[in-house]
């Protein structure tokens, strides 16, 4: 299958969240799995295009806008660890500038910079005779392509046989725009645009809400989430536009790249290990705290370790610590090791937890890949204690590394994680359900249990590494939805 996946993120070029991780891994699985795959993201001005080899190529495309046309340069560079073409959309007006959004309030044109992004989607795959059979879009950044698909492309005999698959990564970004704006930049016009059309949600532009509409299948990153988002406030006001497209709505579960994220084969930990050498796993913390200032002595004082890397936004759980941690650290029950950026509000408290605790809380307010790497692999817990999770990566990663996850049974933490019994001996992690403070400290204190006692605390740890959440399984599952696409426009390939 020929498959051109376009996003606003793609990691390592551009990454803030689990989309960009995603939009990577995808394409090598599909290239491992004997697919064609091309990627396509904008150029935007912090992409350091030394470190990735990526170049210019000679196609200049022009991308129809309003009654005008815009130019785009396509540079190029190979998806790191495979031989997936990665294709960069210049245009120094919209994506030469720092950053992805602009975040936290979003760049003011950020209608015009993804709608661009969107049509010029189209044009770039055609200059380059890529003749794709599913152009998979991702979020509302791309939520335009599909509508671009079936209302322009799909007339041209170059995309007759193309369907379009959303995927949606988290439905509390929408992308909503001024209509007159945007729907005379993309090209639809106001005709377009009515109370009630697949364009219109709440008075305003829904490019969330237009990707679903138009697309033949839409998925979402967990089979949880899916359920959540058609019935309940995690639908963010669209909830009714996915109950009308539930025969087509799909949970794919995420999954991990692991050539990127294996404690076996990392290279941004100093001491690799297998389920059998965990004591190795051991010394790893032991470097981390004696390197955030611990002696040898306190650094190898039997305290379990709760990590934590995320976003600082409402979504990811940060008032669960609040209080809490603060009674955990003080009595020096555990240590923390936070690694995040995002709202004022959190990073103060964790600055005032890192003020409180020096020597109980390592606490980094910023974006570190690296340190991402070693805070999972030196943990003995992870904490994700979100109030929702469209999948949420850091759990998988942490099973993989033998860090014991403690999470809230929301979206794919609930599909992901399961509670350690002890009867049994079997179990992942630690879970709870209701957003309360209260719970997530009664998990905590089951996790300080487990951990205290062998042969449970070892068990626990290896019945998280042996589970196989691999890019691969994903990426084959996107492959059967994406031949439901295609025989949704009465395209059928033979052999899949
Ligand atoms: P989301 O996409 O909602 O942010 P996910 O768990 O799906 O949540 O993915 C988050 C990704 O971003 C993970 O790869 C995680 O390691 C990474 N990440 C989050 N915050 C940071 C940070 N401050 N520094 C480095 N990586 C981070």
């Amino acid at each position: 299958m020929n498959i051109l996946l376009c996003a606003a993120e793609v990691a390592p070029f551009a990454k803030a969240g689990g989309l960009g991780d995603v939009a990577a891994a995808l394409p090598k699985a599909w290239e491992f799995l004997g697919h064609n795959s091309v990627v396509i993201l904008p150029k935007y001005g912090h992409i350091d295009i030394e470190k990735y080899g990526i170049e210019p190529t000679q196609f200049v495309i022009s991308v129809p806008v309003g009654t005008w046309m815009e130019y785009a340069r396509l540079w190029i560079a190979k998806l790191p660890g495979s031989n997936v073409p990665a294709y960069f959309i210049q245009n120094s007006d919209y994506f030469d500038r720092d950053g992805i959004y602009g975040n936290p309030d979003g760049f003011t044109d950020n209608d015009r910079r993804f709608i661009f992004f969107s049509r010029a989607v189209f044009e770039a795959t055609k200059a380059l005779g890529f003749r794709p059979d599913i152009i998979h879009a991702h979020d509302n950044h791309t939520g335009f392509v599909p509508a671009f698909l079936s209302s322009f492309y799909r007339r041209d005999p170059f995309f007759a046989r193309t369907a379009s698959v959303l995927t949606i990564h988290n439905m509390a970004y929408q992308g909503i725009f001024e209509p007159k704006r945007s729907m005379e930049f993309s090209g639809f016009g106001m005709k377009s645009f009515y109370h009630g059309s697949w364009f219109e949600h709440n008075g305003a532009v829904n490019s969330m809400k237009a990707g679903i509409m138009f697309s033949e299948k839409i998925t979402t990153v967990s089979p949880t989430y899916a359920q959540e988002i058609r019935w309940s406030k995690f639908g963010e006001g669209l909830q009714d536009v996915l109950e009308g497209r539930a025969a087509d709505l799909i949970g794919v579960l995420n999954g991990v790249d692991y050539a990127e994220w294996n404690p076996v084969l990392d290279m941004n930990i100093s001491l690799q290990y297998t389920p059998e050498t965990l004591s190795r796993k051991e010394e790893l913390k032991t470097r981390f705290l004696m390197k955030s200032g611990l002696s040898e002595n306190e650094a190898r004082q039997h305290i379990p370790l709760l990590g934590m890397v995320s976003r600082f936004t409402p979504q990811k759980g940060v008032e669960m610590l609040e209080k809490t941690i603060e009674n955990f650290l003080s009595k020096g029950l555990l240590r923390i090791a936070v690694l995040g950026a995002g709202e004022q509000r959190y990073e103060d408290f964790f600055r005032y937890i890192r003020r409180k605790f020096p020597r109980r809380a390592f606490i980094t307010i910023g974006y570190d890949i690296p340190l991402s790497h070693n805070i999972i692999a030196a943990s003995d817990f992870l904490a994700v204690p979100s109030l929702f999770e469209p999948c949420g990566l850091t759990q998988l990663y942490a099973l993989k590394y033998g860090t014991v996850p403690i999470v809230r049974a929301t979206g794919g933490l609930a599909d992901t994680v399961d509670e350690y019994d002890a009867g049994k001996m079997s179990g992942t992690g630690f879970v709870f359900d209701r957003y309360d403070r209260r719970e997530f400290s009664s998990a905590l204190q089951r996790a300080l249990i487990a951990y205290r006692y062998q042969p449970h605390w070892k068990q626990l740890r290896q019945n998280g590494m042996a589970k196989n959440y691999s890019s691969e399984v994903s990426a084959a599952n996107y492959i059967n939805v994406f031949t439901w696409a295609l025989q949704k426009i009465g395209v059928y390939i033979a052999g899949e």
